[in-house]
Parts: structure tokens; sequence; C-alpha cells
């Protein structure tokens, strides 16, 4: 496969399954192309320069970018946040979420959310760590089971039974993969549980003075067919881009895309910045961390001032005291 395919190609997929989902004849050619990485990063040690720091401050501070794993749950300062203690649901926050700047005020604006509707949750802190997705999808299978095994161990520790996470990849990774770890938890993503607290009245959010388009991330739109729960959190009517909900065109990010340098005429978060813009909505709404930051980068790009904001931070703007 690799040789029919060469590296290039192998390193370029985002795993954002549009190719599995418009096959008609049902290929999978999703895990090919992770099991070619598998190969090339296990048994061949060939792959991008850039994934060899990335798999090291992984395997050392449990995150991609080396931040100390003791500084984990800074981003919840102030907040008087339940650390390890039982609750109905675990708050997974995820690397980014934990981690990058912006994405920390996304974690905040979320905690604050559910504080006022009143759902009992608790964060691991320190004990958590990087579910792994990035070191599946770029072929780090030993890394990734390694990383697996430790954050079942301390769910189960903590006694999780329900999880919600701000991040497609780790409710994927959680919900359809931990199993095969021992980890059987019923893992929701933020969109759905807003959604629900949107509906139960527990959160009341008003109209909206700003047009609005929505990114679906595809792994919600597409592999997790979850592309209602953000539209029903958020109310009012979206300005639909063309490729939308289950059809979703991805950001770039995925498949560990975005720990890997691309060329600058081949970026995907150009062409799906553009595609937001084309719809002339004022903002840009997601409910992925990846999502946000590719597609922040893409607008700046193109020179446009249009914001990308998450679910959580348009729907805390619209709420009624
Ligand atoms: S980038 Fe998406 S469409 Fe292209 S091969 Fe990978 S999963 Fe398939
Ligand atoms: S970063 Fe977002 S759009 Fe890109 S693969 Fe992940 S979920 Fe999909």
């Amino acid at each position: 496969m690799i040789d029919r395919f060469s590296e290039e190609a192998i390193w370029a997929c985002t795993t954002c399954f549009a190719c599995v989902d418009a096959c008609p004849v049902h290929i999978e050619h999703v895990p090919k192309l992770t099991d070619a990485r598998r190969h090339l990063v296990m048994e061949a040690a060939q792959f991008p320069d850039e994934l060899q720091g990335v798999f090291e401050n992984l395997e050392r501070n449990s995150n991609p970018w080396g931040f100390g794993a003791h500084t984990r749950s800074d981003w919840a300062e102030g907040l008087e946040l339940k650390v390890g203690e039982p609750a109905e649901y675990l708050f997974y926050v995820g690397c980014a979420g934990s981690f990058d700047n912006r994405n920390k005020q996304v974690s905040r604006t979320l905690a604050r959310l559910m504080q006022q509707a009143g759902v009992d949750f608790s964060i691991l802190g320190e004990a958590e760590m990087c579910n792994g997705d990035l070191a599946r999808r770029s072929g780090n299978e030993f890394l990734f089971q390694m990383l697996a095994e430790m954050n079942v161990a301390a769910l189960q520790e903590a006694g999780v039974q329900k999880i919600v996470t701000a991040c497609p990849h780790c409710f994927h990774t959680l919900g359809k993969e931990y199993g095969d770890y021992g980890g059987d938890f019923d893992v929701v993503h933020h969109t759905q549980l807003l959604a629900e607290l949107r509906e139960q009245g527990k959160l009341k959010v008003s109209d909206r003075d700003t047009t609005l388009t929505y990114h679906d991330p595809c792994y919600m739109g597409r592999i997790d067919d979850s592309h209602e729960a953000p539209r029903k959190a958020l109310g009012g009517e979206i300005l639909e881009m063309h490729r939308c909900r289950d059809k979703t065109f991805c950001c770039g990010a995925g498949g560990a895309r975005m720990w890997i340098e691309e060329d600058a005429d081949k970026r995907v978060n150009l062409i799906r910045a553009q595609e937001a813009l084309d719809t002339g909505a004022d903002e840009v709404g997601t409910g992925c961390p990846f999502c946000m930051t590719m597609l922040t980068d893409g607008m700046k790009t193109l020179g446009s001032e249009t914001q990308v904001r998450d679910v959580s931070e348009i729907m805390a703007e619209q709420l009624e005291a």
C-alpha cells in the first residue's frame, strides 16, 4: 500500500471519513491508511519530523505541547470545581481545553454554564491525560494504548460513569474506543448536554441579534452522526454552508494533521474558512477546539475579522438572567 500510495499521501489524510461515507461499495479506506501509518511509525520509524517531539511530549507530560502535567487544571482557577470527587458527570477537559489559551476560555465558559444549570460535575485535574486520539491516528498504537489504559484506570478509580467533553476527538475515543480497554462510559459531547439543558429550561437563551453559520466537526457531524444537537443548543436560524451535517468538510486538523506542517497552497482550513465566509454570516460557531484553531487561523489568513466561537460561548452571551 505504501508503495502504491506514497508516504506523502498516507500522511496527508485527516481521517475525516468523507471517502468512506461517499464510497458506494463501503470500502473502509481510513483503517487501511492508519495501518500503513502504524507500519511506518512502529516498524520503519519513518514519520514526519514534527511528530517526534509530539510523541515525546505525550510520553512525558501526557499532552502534545509538553506543558507540565501538574498545570493541567490551571484553567479552572477560581471556579471552585470538584476535583476527583464523585459527581453525576465527569467533565473530561482534554488537552486543548486544558492548555490552549483560546480553548481554556471555552472550558471556563462551559463550566460556568453547567454550574448555572445546576449540573453536578467534577474534573480529574492532574490525573487526566491526553485521550490518545492523536497517537492512534498518527500510527503510534503503543502510545495510544498506554494513554488509554492509564485514563481508564483514573476514570474507574474516580467512580466515573457519565462523561461530558467539549472535544469531538475525546468524545469519539472515550465513547467508542475505550471499551476495548475496559472503559465502559456513557459519553456525551457538550453540545448534546447544552441542547438538553436548553430544552429542559435549565438554560434560558434569548434570540441572537447576529447571523451565524455552523461548522460541523467531522468527528461529530459525520463520524458520530450527531449534527442536530449543536443546532438545538444554538436555536434560531443557521446560515448553512453548502457542505454541512454528515456531508461536512474537514477543517484540516484531524488525523494528527494539526501537528504536521502543511504547504501553504494546500491548506484545507482556508477552503473551509472561505465556505463559511460565503454564507455571509456574521460569525462562525463550532464544537471542536481544533476546528476553532484551524478556522480562526483560516480567517486571519484570508484577511477576515469574522469570529469563530464555540457553541457554549455563543449561548453564554445570549443567556437570560
Ligand atoms: S482526508 Fe478524508 S477523504 Fe481523504 S483519504 Fe483521508 S479520510 Fe478519506
Ligand atoms: S479537527 Fe474538527 S473538523 Fe478536523 S477532523 Fe477533528 S473534528 Fe473533524
